[in-house]
């Protein structure tokens, strides 16, 4: 009897498990654009057309390939809304009465899944270089779970930048080497764009038509679609910015949306590109002497590193992990996360580039959107929405633990040793925001004081119970603690006031 082989829009790699445990032969194959799924937060209308338009491709491949494929578009009139709905709609015109299946990379669809009266058989996501087991194992007794020792373990295992069992250029991490501050002419023109064909302009017109109220600018629409044109965006960055990758990783540019990142978080997460894959590209190129060993090793620590590592918290934390609020954080977020409507020209920025193009760099993600919103006490859960609603590349599994954890500290410090918080002079040392913003970095009192400025000690005062034995942040309190009475009175005097015209909604 038929078997179905669920195929979710983030699980589009020929190598997938419930592919390989499939009888191409007897099994059908079940895809289906599903409104719960395109919904369930009001995601950036380029994302759903990016996985939509990917979904549709890859379909059209594996039914080139010889499977059946039973392939559910959004609009199409006995559409059931869900994916479990969509399976046991398949279940009956087939009479299969078994589901295989790759594990999700969301508890949410994970239950959903495990409540249906079908037969269930779940593997494994192979798609990464470490399983969940041996995540665990690592994780298992350790104190503190930091990312830099998960990493090194994985180096050993797939043997990436590895010489005779050392690392290669004596080093495991070459950090202090890069993080330069923001160059005068980036000589990379970003990714590679892609021309809409006629699959993904159907998709636009479709999400236009459905989805264009939602936050962000569905055209100009230039992501890749496909595995081919991934691809070609992973060569186009390994040969024209990796080699200044490193050295230029956390800076921000006014008129410079990409820099030298990759831009191919998107295209992993939804399985156009493996991992290992890219790393080898990337390892390739230093051997070629075309890429330095700093840049390499940072590129490569950022996907069996952090990617790795934030995936395997995930899990391992459970479904509660995006409700965490270990601050006690509970202000609103505000409106101008959504407008772009502020004085704080790196805030501004960040958010325009996010509404244009459903990306951001780490550097804005972590250092300015995500410092201001722990800075300022937002709820964190308010926080996490926001995240996975705008980036393309935004899926709980990863997106979660980068911001609960990495950037809020609402987990209370099992992936962040210390919150991730910065005055405006870290911002101004990485780009060049600050020229020409209303506010003055310098300031750090005063009607034009950057609120960065004012709201980190706000920050660091208000947290001292929690944070004044962290050895981490010695040097930071023993500054507050020798600044004049009558001068901390006035930060936390303006930055209560900045805080309470956030609260009421004024322009700030
Ligand atoms: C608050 C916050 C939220 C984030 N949300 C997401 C998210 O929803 N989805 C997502 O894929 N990444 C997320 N990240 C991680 C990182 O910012 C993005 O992966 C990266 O900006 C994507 O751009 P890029 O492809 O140009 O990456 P590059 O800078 O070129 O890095 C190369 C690759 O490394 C991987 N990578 C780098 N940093 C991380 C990280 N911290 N965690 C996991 N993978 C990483 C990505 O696959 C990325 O494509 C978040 C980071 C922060 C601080
Ligand atoms: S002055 Fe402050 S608010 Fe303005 S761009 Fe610089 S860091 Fe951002």
């Amino acid at each position: 009897m038929s078997r179905l082989v669920l195929v979710l829009g983030d699980q589009l790699s020929e190598n997938l498990s419930a592919l390989k445990n499939a009888n191409k032969d007897s099994d059908i194959v079940v895809m289906a654009e599903v409104a719960d799924e395109a919904t369930y937060v009001q995601h950036h209308p380029k994302k759903i057309a990016l996985i939509f338009a990917a979904m549709r491709k890859f379909a059209a491949r594996l039914r080139d390939d010889g499977w059946d494929v039973r392939y559910t578009e959004l609009d199409d009139t006995d559409n059931c809304g869900s994916i479990p709905g969509e399976l046991l709609r398949r279940a009956d015109e087939t009479g299969a009465k078994e589901v295989i299946a790759t594990q999700c990379g969301e508890w949410r669809l994970i239950n959903a899944l495990e409540d249906m009266p079908l037969k269930l058989t779940v593997h494994p996501d192979t798609r990464f270089v470490a399983s969940l087991d041996e995540f665990n194992d690592w994780a298992e007794g350790r104190k503190s779970l930091r990312m830099e020792y998960f990493y090194r373990e994985l180096r050993r295992k797939t043997g990436l930048l590895m010489e005779d069992g050392e690392p290669a250029g004596g080093k495991w991490n070459f950090d202090h080497d890069n993080r330069k501050p923001a160059p005068d002419a980036v000589d990379f023109n970003g990714p590679m764009e892609f021309t809409p064909d006629d699959t993904v302009e159907e998709v636009l017109d479709l999400v236009e038509a459905r989805f264009g109220n939602s936050f962000g600018t569905l055209r100009p629409f230039w992501y890749a679609t496909d595995q081919g044109q991934a691809r070609r965006a992973l060569s186009h960055f390994i040969k024209h910015a990796l080699p200044k990758f490193g050295d230029f990783q956390d800076a921000m540019l006014d008129d410079n949306r990409f820099l030298y990142h990759s831009v191919i978080s998107a295209y992993i997460n939804i399985g156009l590109l493996d991992p290992l894959e890219v790393c080898q590209a990337a390892e390739q190129a230093w051997e070629d002497g075309d890429a330095p060993i700093n840049a390499v090793e940072g590129f490569i620590r950022q996907i069996i590193g952090w990617r790795e590592y934030v995936r395997g918290i995930y899990f391992r934390e459970g479904p509660d992990y995006t409700r965490r609020n270990a601050l006690n954080h509970q202000r609103k977020l505000p409106e101008f996360f959504w407008t772009a409507d502020t004085k704080m020209r790196c805030v501004a920025k960040a958010v325009e580039q996010t509404r244009d193009e459903a990306y951001a760099h780490h550097i804005q993600r972590l250092m300015v959107t995500g410092n201001f919103a722990l800075l300022a006490g937002i709820n964190p859960h308010e926080v996490h929405e926001w995240y996975l609603r705008v980036y393309i590349d935004a899926f709980e599994w990863v997106e979660a633990p980068n911001v609960v954890g990495m950037s809020q500290f609402a987990d209370d410090g099992i992936i962040a040793s210390k919150p991730y918080v910065s005055s405006g002079s870290y911002i101004d040392k990485m780009s060049d925001h600050c020229k020409a913003c209303d506010y003055k970095v310098k300031d750090k009192t005063g009607e034009n004081a950057c609120p960065f400025n004012l709201l980190y000690w706000h920050f660091m005062d208000r947290h001292r119970d929690k944070f004044g034995g962290n050895p981490r942040m010695g040097q930071m309190y023993a500054t507050w603690d020798r600044m004049k009475d009558d001068r901390k009175e006035t930060v936390l005097r303006e930055a209560d006031q900045f805080l309470e015209k956030l609260s009421k909604g004024e322009r700030v």
